[in-house]
């Protein structure tokens, strides 16, 4: 753990495993509620100095920091691979994503305006400005175990808070290394902590009940999210929850079935399908369906699955056995009330894959509405298929989940586009495009998806409160 500005053991400790080969990969301070304590402590003595910093200072910290992530990508991607399953071109991927926040809000630190605003009287001013809400509790996932924490640290740090960060019990190592780049690019102690326990839920409990902390930002489960949004009300803490979702892919009737297979192939692979942003149910017009699913079946089938440290693989493990145990009873459920397994539908086990938690990539045709895949989110490499008739009935279909995180639409009319954009209730639509996410870019959802947004500009905002000044004057 990293508290105060110094590397804390405990006398618990916990390991890490590699999940696709089961190995023990190092063993990790296991915290409670005393070291939460210590390291909010520590982050509310920083606050008054870091926030009193200039921009300018925080800036270059952030700038230094962002230089160290790029410089250490090869050692930070092996380790996210072998840590959380990814083939090692994603974890390349992933840690100059993840440093690239840490580039933009360096920017951005500096770009924090308040405002003078006219008042209806001659003899008054009125002046806002934007400061830091103060110390923040950070809780990040597995799935992407290093930009999860500076897509949060660094518009956190570059508003001019402190903060103190629990990361997912299933990949601490990979939230050390980040956390070191943080120590040696030279962050005063205190401005950043780091709490690693086995059991999260005393430590959350203390970030929730603790008044020196003021934000909680959250991304993980929704049953998690609610959960901590609704302790943290007790105080009126501000909170951002990045939770769960349950994409539509939507092929329109004009689409070209192939065309979106190749793009829903390629969103639906990713990590293998542990995202948020995943797409969960694939909606394609009933004359399209043989095509999309001929050829999404065609190249699923050709994904090869395996360790990520293996150049030929892209498709890695599932984080865990529970993990594992619900994809399996989605199909199941889906099979049983009439789905067809068009390819994978099983765990792998050969070739030493069952010392991992491998699940075949799956692709699912003649699903309906009353089964669970169609509600729950599944976290895994399947593909379920639903036909629809009329184009009338896109947004009554797509918009029936609980969450609305991410969509997809495939159509080339701008009109049919434009209509689905504006009806459609999820905070991120993919139209033509499997990638609708970027650094400068607001990242987030509606409904059961979450609160508030990360990245962009408005992900700085998360961190700051307005304050206004009325000045009378003679
Ligand atoms: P997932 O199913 O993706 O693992 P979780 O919501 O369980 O989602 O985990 C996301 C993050 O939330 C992790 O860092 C995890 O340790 C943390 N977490 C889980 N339960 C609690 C809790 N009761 N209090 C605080 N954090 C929690």
């Amino acid at each position: 753990m990293y508290i105060d500005g110094a590397w804390i053991e405990t006398r618990k400790s916990f390991a890490s495993r590699n999940p696709a080969t089961g190995e023990i990969l190092g063993s990790v301070p296991d915290g409670n509620e005393i070291q939460t304590r210590a390291a909010i402590d520590s982050a509310a003595r920083a606050f008054p100095s870091w926030a009193g910093a200039s921009a300018y200072l925080r800036s270059q910290l952030l700038f230094r920091a962002w230089q160290l992530m790029i410089e250490r990508k090869e050692e930070l991607a092996r380790l996210m691979t072998e840590e959380q399953g990814k083939p090692l071109k994603m974890s390349r991927n992933e840690v100059v994503y993840g440093a690239d926040f840490l580039q933009w809000y360096a920017e951005e630190a500096k770009r924090v305006c308040g405002q003078v605003i006219p008042s209806p009287r001659a003899d008054q001013r009125f002046i806002t400005l934007r400061q830091p809400v103060g110390v923040v509790a950070a809780i990040t996932p597995w799935n992407y175990p290093m930009s999860m924490l500076t897509r949060k640290m660094a518009p956190a740090l570059a508003a001019g808070c402190t903060l103190v960060l629990k990361p997912a019990e299933a990949t601490p190592l990979c939230a050390m290394a980040i956390f070191k780049i943080f120590h040696d690019a030279g962050f005063p102690p205190g401005v950043v902590n780091l709490v690693t326990a086995f059991d999260p839920a005393p430590v959350g409990a203390e970030m929730v009940a603790n008044p020196l902390v003021r934000k909680l930002t959250f991304t993980g489960s929704t049953a998690v999210g609610k959960r901590l949004a609704s302790q943290a009300s007790a105080h009126v803490k501000r909170v951002s929850m990045e939770l769960g979702g349950h994409a539509p892919f939507i092929v329109c009737p004009d689409a070209d079935p192939v065309h979106a297979a190749k793009g829903a192939g390629l969103i639906k692979g990713l990590n293998t399908g542990q995202a948020c942003i995943s797409p969960n149910r694939f909606l394609v017009h009933r004359p399209l369906v043989d095509g999309f699913v001929a050829e999404l079946a065609g190249r699923t089938r050709k994904l090869k699955a395996g360790s990520g440290l293996d150049d030929t693989v892209s498709v890695g493990p599932l984080i865990d056995k529970v993990a594992l145990g619900k994809v399996q009873r989605q199909v199941d459920d889906a099979v049983s009330k009439g789905a067809k397994v068009e390819c994978g539908g099983h765990r792998l086990v050969e070739d030493g894959l069952d010392k991992g938690c491998f699940f075949a990539p799956t692709v699912l045709s003649g699903v309906t509405r009353d089964m669970l895949i169609w509600r729950e989110e599944t976290f895994g490499p399947v593909a379920p298929v639903i036909a629809y008739d009329d184009e009338s009935e896109i947004l009554a279909l797509a918009n029936d989940t609980e969450y609305g995180l991410a969509a997809y639409v495939y159509t080339p009319s701008l009109n049919l586009a434009m209509k689905l954009f504006e009806g459609l209730h999820f905070g991120i639509i993919g139209v033509n495009d499997i990638n609708p996410t970027a650094v400068a870019a607001p990242f987030g959802g509606m409904k059961d998806s979450g609160l508030g947004r990360e990245g962009g500009a408005e992900g700085i905002s998360e961190y700051l409160e307005t304050k206004l000044g009325g000045f009378a004057i003679s």
